[in-house]
């Protein structure tokens, strides 16, 4: 117990070498999102709604901007590729979602 500071000092590191904690969202989950929730590469307008279940939440923030956090997210058009009628293919939308609502969504 006497040597708990030299313990510490040895567990304690930095905070800015920690990345941010990215959640796991099961393939399939659907996410709702909502204006100013999710962001496109190209120039397509972002204040639409945009309801997609996912693929593949992909390790590591892209983008900050703004005090928000991005990360690519991988899936399918919800709900036109949930439709039973629609072959399995490869994901079809790749767009950057925030990472609090990713967070909202891992809950
Ligand atoms: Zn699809």
């Amino acid at each position: 117990m006497g040597e708990g500071a030299g313990a510490e000092a040895m567990t304690t590191k930095p905070p800015h070498i920690y990345p941010p904690e990215i959640p796991e969202l099961a393939a399939g989950t659907l996410l709702r999102l909502r204006s100013g929730d999710w962001h496109h590469i190209h120039d397509l307008p972002c204040n639409a709604y945009c309801d997609m279940t996912v693929a593949k939440v992909h390790a590591g923030v892209t983008r900050e901007d703004g005090g928000h956090l991005w990360v690519w997210v991988t899936g399918h058009d919800h709900p036109t590729c949930s439709w039973s009628s629609v072959e399995p293919h490869a994901p079809c939308i790749e767009l950057m979602v925030r990472l609090d609502v990713l967070r909202r969504h891992a809950r």
